[in-house]
C-alpha cells in the first residue's frame, strides 16, 4: 500500500467509495463525479501506477481487473448494447489518479471516442 495514494486508501478503508464489485485481488467502486449513467472503476488491490506497469510487473492482476470489469458490466446490464472500458495511462491522457483503474462506462450511446 502506498499511504500517498488515493485508490490505496480506498482499499484499506480509510476513504469512503460506493463499492459494487470485489475479488481478493480487485475492487471496483462508482466513480464520484460519473461521465455517464453507469461509471465504475475497476482497480487491482495492489498499488501499480498505470495498466503499462501492472501488465508488466503482474500479468495474473491485470487478468483479474479485466474479468472484473466484465463482471461488472454484467451485472451493470450493460452486455446488451454495449459499454466503453478504458484505461488513461499518463498525463496526454487525462490520468489524474496514479493507481492503475479501468473506467467502466455505459448506460446511454457515448459516442465516437476522439469526437
Ligand atoms: P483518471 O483521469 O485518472 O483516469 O480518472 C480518475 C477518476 O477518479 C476520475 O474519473 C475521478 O472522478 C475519480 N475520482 C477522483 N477522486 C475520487 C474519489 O475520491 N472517489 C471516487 N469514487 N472517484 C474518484
Amino acid at each position: 500500500m502506498d499511504n500517498d495514494c488515493l485508490f490505496c486508501r480506498i482499499v484499506a478503508g480509510e476513504i469512503p467509495a460506493t463499492v459494487v464489485h470485489e475479488t481478493d485481488t480487485t475492487l471496483a467502486f462508482r466513480d464520484i463525479d460519473p461521465k455517464a449513467p453507469v461509471h465504475v472503476l475497476v482497480i487491482p488491490k495492489g498499488h501499480h501506477p498505470d495498466v503499462a506497469s501492472l501488465a508488466r510487473a503482474d500479468p495474473s492482476a491485470a487478468a483479474d481487473v479485466l474479468a472484473a470489469a466484465a463482471e461488472v458490466a454484467e451485472a451493470e446490464g450493460l452486455v446488451k448494447n454495449g459499454y466503453r472500458l478504458l484505461f488513461n495511462t499518463g498525463e496526454y491522457a487525462g490520468q489524474v489518479v496514479f493507481h492503475v483503474h479501468g473506467h467502466v462506462l455505459g448506460g446511454e450511446p457515448l459516442g465516437p471516442m476522439l469526437a
